[in-house]
């Protein structure tokens, strides 16, 4: 049978790639290189439009929990990554074109598999299709999603921090090191006195923004522009992203830390850990040059903000990421309401597992709330008015009600969390 998955980011490919082991014909459709987004700059299959982290790997953390589940089902985010894996202490951080090369050459090796390089905007009912075009969705399908769903898109605000030359940072002033010396010393940190801090929060807060065309100051509050945090307080970016603790040089704790992780394999290129940003390129020069150790730095790329689109999925999915109205049509990643990532492609897993459910048996079966992709699952089927999109955390799962230590509550998450996924699979399997 023949299974249509639109677009070829985070969440598609995934999707594609279980639903290819499964011996499906798969038709993926991607419209780059031949119409780009605002936000990518390749042709590249799972392009990481900004950071190149896929965040925690610890167990113990809500999208760490999240990536043990995908790896039960050989998800080829995780395959990949372990390939692009660049040093980053308790993260998970890829060198993003071995990471896209590392999934385009895994897709590509089955003979059932083809790609149509367009854009697709025309839902044909019959065919059991996912939808995982992302916040930047072409207008096209757009329109004829809104007619489908009869409703309007919500939209958020995210924004993408800098990339710099690591052969133009002055390591005689930065100095390597991971937070409370966790793994290996992977971070390249830029230390500020007071003075500096001070000099530099003034320059922030005076920086020219660029105007975005629709701008409400909706923005995502897990990947806030520096400058919009920084208007909350003084201090705000010193508790934030500029954190000093456990960053202390020769015993010394400085003021102000800013981060520099590894973007590549060949360690010459570094993105600014938290700083993403909507200034003017000048303005954006100007601050990066006032960092100690940056004086002189080259940036590769700057930080710009984008529109993002979701649905109002809680009023028009199950917890299957099956349309309730259209069941052979499934939406999945960001365009769903997941955000991140991890959570995209996470999504585009569990869609492409409920997609073969339904085909085999008539129906979906959503994973158990309990586990954190079901918990996913879950919040964006779930009715709520002001319904916005969320990461992966333990707010997700249902309370526990006695009164636990935070480290026993997150441990009492997690073991839930396997005893609930060993059952589902063990019910799954029954099917195939
Ligand atoms: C500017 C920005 C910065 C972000 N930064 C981060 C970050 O640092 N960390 C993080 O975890 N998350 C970040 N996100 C959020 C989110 O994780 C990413 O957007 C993620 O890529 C979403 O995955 P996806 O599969 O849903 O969409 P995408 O990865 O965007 O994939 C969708 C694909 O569909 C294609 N497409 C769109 N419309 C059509 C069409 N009609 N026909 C054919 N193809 C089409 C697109 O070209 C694209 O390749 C950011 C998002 C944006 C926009």
């Amino acid at each position: 049978m023949k299974i249509k998955v639109i677009g070829a980011g985070l969440a598609g490919v995934e999707a594609a790639y279980y639903l290819l082991k499964k011996g499906y014909q798969v038709d993926l459709y991607e419209m780059r290189p031949k119409v780009m987004t605002p936000a990518h700059r390749t042709g590249d299959f799972a392009e990481l439009v900004c950071s190149n982290s896929l965040r925690s790997d610890d167990i113990f953390n809500g999208v760490g929990l999240l990536k043990h589940e995908m790896r039960q089902f050989d998800s080829i985010t995780m395959l990949s990554a372990e390939v692009a894996q660049v040093p980053a202490g308790s993260s998970l951080a890829v060198d993003r074109t071995i990471f896209s090369e590392t999934i385009k050459s895994m897709l590509l090796s089955f003979e059932k598999l083809s790609i149509i390089e367009d854009v697709f905007s025309q839902i044909d009912e019959n065919i059991p299709t996912i939808i995982a075009t992302g916040p930047l969705t072409h207008k096209d399908l757009m329109t004829s999603l809104g007619s489908i769903f009869k409703q309007e898109f919500l939209h958020f605000f995210d924004a993408v921090s800098p990339i710099l030359d690591g052969t133009t940072i002055d390591m005689n002033v930065c100095y390597l090191k991971s937070r409370y010396d966790k793994g290996d010393a992977d971070y390249i940190n830029c230390p500020m006195d007071k003075e500096t801090y001070l000099r530099f929060y003034d320059a922030l807060m005076s920086s020219d923004k660029v105007e975005v065309k629709d701008f409400e100051n909706n923005v995502f509050e897990g990947c806030m522009p520096v400058e919009t945090m920084a208007e909350r307080g003084i201090d705000t970016l010193r508790f934030g992203p500029l954190k000093p603790v456990g960053l202390e040089k020769d015993g010394e704790r400085p003021y102000a830390v800013i981060q520099l992780r590894q973007d590549d394999v060949g360690k010459t290129m570094y993105n600014i850990v938290g700083f993403q940003t909507h200034l003017t390129w000048p303005a954006q020069k100007k601050l990066i040059q006032m960092i100690p150790g940056l004086e002189q730095a080259s940036i590769i790329r700057y930080g710009v903000m984008h529109k993002n689109h979701y649905i109002h999925s809680t009023e028009v999915l199950n917890g299957g990421y099956q349309v309730k109205h259209q069941p052979n049509l499934f939406i999945a990643g960001q365009l769903s309401g997941v955000e991140g990532y991890v959570e995209s492609a996470a999504s585009g897993l569990n869609a492409a597992i409920q997609l073969d459910q339904y085909l085999k048996t008539g129906h979906v079966l959503p994973f158990p709330k309990d586990t954190m992709i079901g918990a996913m699952a879950r919040y964006v089927s779930t009715p709520n008015r002001s319904f916005v999109p969320m990461n992966a955390n333990f707010g997700l799962m249902d309370a526990i009600e006695t009164k636990m230590k935070k480290t026993d509550r997150k441990a009492f998450y997690v073991n839930r969390a396997k005893e609930a996924m060993s059952s589902y699979m063990k019910e799954a399997m029954t099917i195939d």
